[in-house]
């Protein structure tokens, strides 16, 4: 019988095969008193951790890209030493060099999860490298992905960054995992190497070896034991996906020819050339943050100024959005998120986090206003996470008394969406962080995977803020960008062009499928999607009306709404 299970699909391919799941994790070492000496026992424990810090920087460096730096971080763990004091003490207290890291790295993951957010989402990484620390240990290899000899749909639980890197994607068609969420490490590398992914999917665990599923990231759905019907239209629409692979270059444009730019989000001057040679036109959103998530004290302007400024060179006579430091919540930072919160992601962040330390903010935009004076670029900066109109009015004054001549503030909260015409008359420009809107409109934690189906910019609730803000843009001039993940989902895309969005931001390997999807539909075509999704009840039905409605390719149409069984029994 056909069943299907949803989750947070990433990107928008589709894939038919066999599943195979990951097979079970080595067993917990034994508690029992170690035989050897002490000093053998730490012997091989330091050897066995520097063997994987090497093993996984290797893994890094041939996977490249943003997985290189990830892996870099998890062999940074394997050296880290407070954990390897914590190793040693526990083998001078008797046990197993086994057992004293399955311990150290159990004790410090713990401490990560209690610190929720980015922290806690690091937990996967930790114990991945515990595992691959205590398998070198023991001399046996390191349960991962399997390989059949044939092409197969992979289950997991999550996949370590280490197993994602590698993915051999002419074996591993798409990737289904039972936990997390779209701003997981699996979730974020998937989308960077265009694997068909549904993360997040309750359910994904009970599949059974050798089940025939189609993966449908588009509709974020694992349809198992298909009907011939629903295989022949997953079938072209590979066939169409395919077609469509060797993209248009260009602007970014609609059917009709309206202007639609296409730029990159970058956490970092690295990823600038591979973006402009993905063929993005510009930076929609730079997340200064992430320059400095391990920092202890405030960068000054001349670190950040050297930052700014190789990015800024990277794109000279196009638009480059720097988002001033979006800290706290999911982005933590020591020198601007010093007193724990209960409720982070309502505390003192962003905008508000830098208000309370003026003297950071000032820092920044003058960083940037001298990578602006020594570059080509245009740079146009931009708030986070601004609430009221009043903090519109703050930032835009400091931005314009450093010297910065185009000043704009991030929608995320529904209050600023709400009044979002006095908002921009404040600002010279808008950008929707969808994720964050999403999260703080439906009440669900974005990183949590229990809720992850809550988690659904499709919701027409979300869909009538970003309306609210179109028709403001749109009434004083103004720009207004989409620069949240749902920027990079092609039909929801179009829906958002629908409703006034001007440009769209996203990670750079979206961007050519994306211009491809762009061209199918007029400005028309996509303001009646914009009113199907927004006359919806729900995130199910506003995305499976436009699917229906979308003539132009064949869709899982047969898939309804009411046919998807969301998780938890969420009525998203
Ligand atoms: C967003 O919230 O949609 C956004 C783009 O910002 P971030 O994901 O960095 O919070
Ligand atoms: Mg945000």
């Amino acid at each position: 019988m056909t069943t299907h299970l949803t989750g947070v699909g990433i990107g928008r391919g589709v894939a038919i095969g066999t599943v195979l799941r990951m097979p079970d994790p080595l067993p917990e070492p034994s508690d029992e008193p170690a035989t050897a000496s002490a000093d053998t026992e730490t012997e091989r424990a330091t050897v066995s951790l520097a063997a994987t810090a090497a093993l996984i920087r290797l893994r890094g460096e041939r996977a490249g890209g943003s997985a290189k730096d990830v892996l870099e971080a998890q062999s940074f763990m394997a050296q880290d030493p407070t954990l390897i004091d914590d190793v040693s003490a526990r083998i001078a207290g008797g046990t197993t060099a086994e057992r004293a890291v399955h311990e150290a790295f159990a004790s410090f993951r713990d401490l990560l999860v209690g610190m929720g957010g980015y922290m806690a989402e690091r937990a996967t990484d930790l114990d991945d490298v515990s595992r691959r620390v205590v398998a070198h240990l023991l001399g046996v290899s390191v349960p991962g992905v399997p390989d059949p000899g044939h092409p197969f749909v992979l289950i997991a639980r999550d996949l370590a960054p280490a197993d994602t890197a590698l993915l051999d994607l002419d074996r591993v068609l798409a990737l289904v995992t039972s936990d997390g969420g779209p701003t997981s490490h699996t979730a974020i590398l998937a989308r960077e190497k265009s694997i068909v992914a549904v993360v997040g999917t309750p359910g994904a665990l009970d599949l059974a070896d050798g089940d025939l599923a189609i993966v449908d990231a588009r509709s974020g759905t694992v349809t198992v034991d298909p009907t011939p019907e629903q295989l022949a239209d997953a079938r072209a629409r590979t066939e169409a996906l395919a077609a469509a692979a060797p993209a248009p270059t260009g602007p970014g444009a609609l059917r009709d020819g309206t202007a639609v730019p296409l730029l990159a989000n970058l956490g970092s001057a690295d990823g600038a050339a591979e973006a402009v040679a993905l063929g993005a036109e510009g930076v929609g959103l730079f997340r200064t943050e992430f320059l400095f998530l391990d920092a202890t004290s405030a960068p000054t302007v001349e670190e950040q100024e050297g930052h700014y400024t190789r990015l800024l060179a990277a794109f000279p006579g196009r638009k480059v959005v720097v988002r001033a430091l979006d800290a706290g919540a999911d982005k933590p930072l020591s020198f601007l998120n010093a007193t724990q919160e209960e409720n982070p992601a309502l505390g003192l962040r962003g905008l508000r986090a830098l208000r309370a330390n003026e003297q950071i903010l000032r820092d920044q935009l003058t960083a940037l206003a001298r990578a602006d004076a020594a570059t080509d670029a245009e740079l146009w900066v931009m708030a986070p996470m601004v609430s009221t109109v009043e903090e519109a009015r703050y930032f835009s004054r400091i931005a314009r008394e450093t010297g910065l001549d185009t000043v704009g503030v991030m929608i995320e909260v529904p209050s600023s969406a709400l009044l979002a015409d006095r908002i921009l008359a404040e600002a010279d420009f808008a950008s929707i962080g969808t994720n964050d809107l999403t999260q703080y409109t439906l009440a669900a934690d974005r990183l949590l995977g229990s809720v992850a189906a809550f988690q659904d910019p499709w919701h027409p609730a979300v869909l009538r803020l970003v309306r609210e803000v179109g028709e403001a843009g749109a009434a004083l001039g103004k720009p207004v960008g989409i620069c949240g993940e749902a920027a990079a989902d092609p039909l929801l895309a179009v829906v958002l062009v629908g409703l006034g969005a001007t440009s769209l931001s996203m990670s750079p390997a979206a961007l050519a499928p994306m211009r491809a999807e762009l061209a199918r539909f007029t400005l028309a075509e996509a303001r009646e999607f914009a009113e199907l999704a927004l006359a919806a009840n729900s995130a199910g039905e506003a995305r499976a009306a436009v699917m229906a409605a979308d003539t132009t390719t064949t869709t899982i149409s047969t898939i309804t709404a009411d046919s998807i069984t969301k998780p938890n029994g969420a009525q998203s």
